[in-house]
């Protein structure tokens, strides 16, 4: 398998390498100390393409493959974690459950405005109490007459503030029963549908994480994504898709904070040499540049399979668990091989040492990827 980037590959990221020099580094730690979501960035990235990367054309989206979208998450990540995660969020989650699993008059309805940027999307699939065990929610859609009737909370939902429109997992069955819950499209407006609390996170800061409140929200059927009782397999489908963009967010992270090491080492002098020259702080080198690639290799393995449709739910588990933990690996010793600098806010280290942790965690933990990793192992 060749990895390297294709033509077009090549174009997006020089395009985003600019567009973020211009648009993103200069204003990132405003943004990370601020907690500000900057949502007219995103509108100028639907002008780009990049809120509709898997969308196809038809539906006004840019129509390209997981390769590119590996390219763009990773991209934008090594600049800005916050932006890249939002990137991924809005493309893989909302976007991508409406995209696989929509009806052409949802489609039509829902995915031009979201991968024009026009609109940004959010995805409710956690709540306070239920996060790795997401099945056992206790959200639920009662149905009454032609409608159904939303009760409860999602929490750490990515752009639950600014989201437009929300595709929420609810429970429409027994707690506890095979098939009971089911997809939904909300939109923001809806009666009974208001945001909560905007987490203050760690990291991933200028990513806006908040609750979404459902108090007797009334929604036509019509809102409703596929067949009752088949949204939790959907969403795990929608998972499987989005660990490779979780995974593509890692890479940019760890590159970025590999690449800054690089250059600090061979500048900064200690010993009357540069600390490059120290076996330590080579070796810390030799140690990230390996495992990036490694990570590259699981994550352009998960892209393939998905691209040509095949099951590859083991694969982008092994892509995301791999890559994030070395992404906290490579942000940790970076701020190492930083020293003192890199603990302060002047040297970018320190943020990638924060945003990194996320990855560990969204879309998953580490350990529930080792458990549908071991899970597919075990039963093969
Ligand atoms: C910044 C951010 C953005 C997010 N965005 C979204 C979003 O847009 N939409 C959404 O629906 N969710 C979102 N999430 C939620 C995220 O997916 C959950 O936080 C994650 O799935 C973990 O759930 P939890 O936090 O409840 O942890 P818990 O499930 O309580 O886990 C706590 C610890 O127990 C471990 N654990 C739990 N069960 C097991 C087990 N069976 N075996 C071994 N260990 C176990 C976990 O690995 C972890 O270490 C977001 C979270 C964050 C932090």
């Amino acid at each position: 398998m060749d990895f390297n980037y294709t033509d077009t590959q090549t174009e997006i990221a020089k395009m985003i390498r600019d567009f973020a020099d211009k648009e993103i580094r200069p204003y990132l730690m405003e943004w990370d100390e601020q907690q500000k979501f900057p949502v007219e960035l995103f509108h100028k990235m639907g002008a780009l393409g990049l809120m509709g990367v898997l969308v196809p054309q038809e539906y006004g989206g840019s129509g390209l493959g997981y390769f590119e979208y590996v390219t763009v998450v990773s991209e934008i990540a090594k600049v800005c974690g916050s932006i890249g995660l939002s990137t991924a969020a809005h493309n893989s989650l909302c976007t991508g459950h409406i995209l696989y699993f929509g009806n052409e008059t949802q489609k039509k309805q829902y995915l031009p405005k979201l991968a024009s940027g026009e609109w940004i999307g959010a995805w409710g699939l956690t709540e306070a109490n239920t996060g790795s065990d997401s099945g056992n929610m206790r959200c639920t859609a009662t149905r009454e007459g032609s409608d159904w009737v939303l009760n409860g909370t999602k929490n750490w939902i990515t752009h639950g503030i600014t989201g437009n429109v929300a595709v929420v997992l609810a429970r429409t069955g027994e707690p506890r029963t095979r098939n009971n819950i089911t997809a939904f499209i909300v939109e923001k407006g809806t009666p009974g549908f208001t945001s909560g609390k905007k987490e203050n996170k760690l990291g991933m800061r200028a990513s806006e994480t908040a609750e979404l409140i459902f108090d007797n929200c009334r929604i036509a059927d019509s809102q409703r994504i596929g067949e009752i009782g088949e949204g939790f397999k959907q969403a795990m489908k929608v998972l499987d898709g989005g660990r490779i963009s979780i995974a593509a967010l890692s890479l940019g992270i760890a590159k970025g904070a590999y690449e800054a090491s690089l250059r600090y080492a061979k500048e900064r002098h200690q010993f009357d040499q540069p600390i490059a020259h120290f076996q330590a702080i080579a070796f810390k080198l030799a140690d990230m540049a390996t495992k990036i690639e490694a990570s590259e290799m699981l994550i352009y393995q998960a892209a393939d399979l998905k691209n040509k449709g095949t099951k590859m739910t083991k694969e982008s588990a092994m892509a995301k668990y791999y890559a994030s933990e070395v992404a906290v690996q490579t942000a940790t010793d970076a701020v190492q091989i930083f020293g003192g600098y890199g603990y302060t806010k002047d040297f970018p280290v320190e943020k990638y040492y924060r945003d990194a942790k996320l990855c560990t965690i969204g879309e998953g933990t580490s350990e529930i990827q080792k458990l549908v990793i071991s899970r597919s192992i075990l039963h093969q």
